[in-house]
């Protein structure tokens, strides 16, 4: 069989072994941690255990950590707190634009950053209840300026809640410059289907389901165990130096990009994450062009290919006002605790070999 190079991180991130290990531990318990005999407790100790290593990580009381189904949920419980205007931007994850009632949205520059003087203008123009943004852009890796987002909001007295699932383990997270927080197990090597909403420690909270009562009544539901334990190793997992090494291995790639005739690296001059890239090659429609790398074994996508099967067009790109031409053509490469140096060595060689057929 062909070796397949797996460059779509920012998508999913595979299973980490230390995940897969805490994973099938975990598996051994049998309780429900709601219950009082030693079955139940066991499953209890482990999953308290798992909340107490990621708000370790993260530097916040365990107490504030409510642990979800994904960060969509995550994203959902946080902005239904809030029953006025929530300031969304525009380059937002869809489960973010989904809660963004009644306000228009923040806009964002031809960089890929938000643009600051749009939601001050905006928070001096309407009443708003929370503004919500993102860390980090998982279509083009754009890092965005939260403290600079934080001043303003502290001026204007409103809450601030932060996406950071393309930032968690990829660079630092100071969780003290927003009220709410969003991560995602899968996006580090830890299992699909956990999620985590960092909440203030103080305050009402609304569940957006009701049940059981589990997580000090914020969040119904038996707790997933399995996932939680897979969560914690994911994260316990990242060495210091993860960042760096991916970080090489995007430059290598984007070096190699820049030697194509007409390859354009979409925000190439922001501060970006280590781990994302996004490139177009001209005159080539992306879901063509991932086509071809699927078949010479490379997996890329388009766009937000978390959200669904299809390549859909861009809103991010659309925001940041990228040429239809561009916008059609950009592709997303995403690496990883597992992507080498081979790997971005295959997917040159194949752009290398897509582009001069066309020539
Ligand atoms: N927020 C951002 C920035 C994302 O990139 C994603 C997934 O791509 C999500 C939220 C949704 O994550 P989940 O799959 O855990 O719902």
């Amino acid at each position: 069989m062909k070796p397949r190079h797996y460059l779509d991180h920012a998508a999913t991130s595979p299973l980490r072994p230390e995940a897969k290990d805490a994973i099938l531990q975990a598996l051994a318990i049998d309780g429900n941690p709601s219950s009082v005999h030693s079955e139940g407790r066991q499953a209890r100790r482990a999953f308290e255990d798992a909340r107490r290593r990621l708000a370790g990580r993260l530097g916040v009381a365990p107490a504030r950590l409510v642990v979800t189904g994904c960060a969509s949920e995550s994203n959902a419980a946080i902005l239904s707190q809030f029953s006025g205007r929530v300031l969304v931007s525009s380059i937002e994850h869809p489960s973010v634009l989904f809660g963004g009632r009644a306000a228009p949205r923040i806009e964002a520059r031809a960089d890929g950053r938000l643009c600051l003087d749009h939601l001050q203008r905006l928070l001096s123009e309407n009443a708003v209840d929370l503004v919500s943004t993102m860390a980090v852009n998982n279509e083009t890796g754009v890092v965005q300026p939260i403290g600079d987002i934080r001043d303003i909001t502290n001026a204007f007295g409103v809450p601030l809640h932060v996406d950071a699932v393309q930032a968690l383990g990829r660079q630092p997270i100071d969780l003290r410059l927003a009220d709410f927080w969003t991560f995602s197990a899968h996006k580090i090597g830890g299992p699909k289907g956990v999620g985590l909403a960092v909440i203030p420690d103080d305050g009402a909270w609304k569940p957006l389901l009701g049940g059981g009562g589990q997580e000090r009544n914020r969040r119904s539901g038996t707790e997933n165990v399995l996932g939680l334990a897979g969560f914690a190793a994911a994260l316990d997992a990242i060495d210091a130096d993860e960042p760096r090494r991916i970080d090489e291995l995007r430059r290598r790639f984007e070096q190699a990009c820049r030697q194509i005739d007409g390859a354009t690296i979409i925000a190439e001059s922001s501060r970006r994450a280590p781990h994302i890239t996004s490139v177009a090659l001209p005159g080539l429609k992306a879901e063509t062009l991932i086509m071809q790398l699927d078949l010479a074994g490379i997996a890329v996508s388009a766009g937000s290919a978390c959200s669904s099967g299809k390549v859909q067009r861009s809103h991010v790109l659309d925001a940041m006002g990228l040429a239809d031409k561009v916008a059609e053509a950009t592709v997303r490469v995403s690496f990883g605790w597992n992507s080498r140096a081979k790997d971005v060595d295959a997917i040159v060689a194949q752009l290398i070999r897509v582009q001069s057929n066309r020539a």
